[in-house]
């Protein structure tokens, strides 16, 4: 008789990213042993959507979330959200996104950076539409834009709820409340590992453990002790702790409420 397993979801990872499909066979293996049954592989653009769609198809375990990253603008846009659309409606796609806003390396040239906005804000509020008519929530990235993203997600009315997730949330406890005020989920990645990462801890120790998920974002963000090197689903326990730590709580009933909120949002079974 082997000892039984927790049993977690990795709610965001990239599997078809070269760094984890390359040994496909090797992650998805190593995930299982580690108890993480089910990873919500995340699309990019149309491409790594489509594939991420046949591998959900593939694999069990796996499942799909199609859409269009912000930090890809201008490689993708208004044109793409066809194929997005058809790609949302295939079995196994339970959410859309990677969408929202991302202002981290824009050009240096104002207007140039006026443009990218503007196209990035086109695309999100699109992949709401899409999101809201489909009934399928939106797993929403956000990187140094929190205003104008609330603003955008203030005035979506999406008539369910939770209805999303705030990926890799980085925020402070401000923003967090705000999420949660909208009717969204908030996951946490490696990044709650880390050393310098006091803050993002309190964050996490406010919010009721009831509104958390928990993600590698694989293939980067590596928890500690793997910090620095190349993520995957199984380091999801890793993080998993730190929470526990964090809310002075077992890592059983951590593993029990993630899983189970990341059930919930995604419909998965
Ligand atoms: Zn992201
Ligand atoms: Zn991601």
């Amino acid at each position: 008789m082997v000892g039984w397993m927790l049993e977690w979801v990795d709610t965001h990872a990239h599997l078809t990213f070269p760094e984890l499909a390359s040994e496909l066979e090797g992650v998805l293996a190593r995930a299982r042993a580690a108890g993480v049954g089910a990873i919500v592989s995340i699309g990019c653009d149309p491409e790594s959507s489509q594939r991420t769609v046949a591998l959900a198809q593939a694999q069990p375990g796996v499942w799909a979330s199609v859409g269009l990253h912000p930090g890809y603008v201008p490689d993708v846009s208004l044109c793409d959200l066809k194929t997005i659309r058809a790609l949302a409606q295939e079995p196994k796609v339970v959410a859309i996104g990677e969408t929202g806003l991302d202002y981290y390396r824009l050009p240096s040239v104002p207007a140039d950076a006026a443009a990218i906005i503007r196209q990035q804000k086109d695309l999100l509020w699109a992949q709401l539409d899409l999101a809201r008519s489909l009934r399928k929530p939106v797993v929403i990235h956000n990187r140094s834009a929190d205003a104008d993203l609330m603003e955008i997600l203030r005035a979506h009315e999406p008539g369910f709820v939770p209805w999303g997730v705030m990926h890799c949330f980085s925020g402070d406890s401000r923003l967090a409340f705000e999420c949660l005020e909208l009717g969204l989920m908030i996951s946490f990645t490696g990044i709650l590992t880390f050393r310098n990462a006091g803050s993002l801890r309190e964050v996490a120790r406010q919010v009721p453990l009831s509104r958390i998920m928990l993600e590698t974002d694989a293939p980067y963000l590596a928890p500690v002790p793997h910090r620095g090197r190349r993520n995957e689903p199984s380091y999801l326990p890793a993080i998993a702790s730190v929470l526990a730590e964090v809310k002075n709580i077992s890592v059983e009933e951590v593993a029990r409420v993630t899983t189970d909120n990341a059930r919930a949002l995604f419909g998965l079974s």
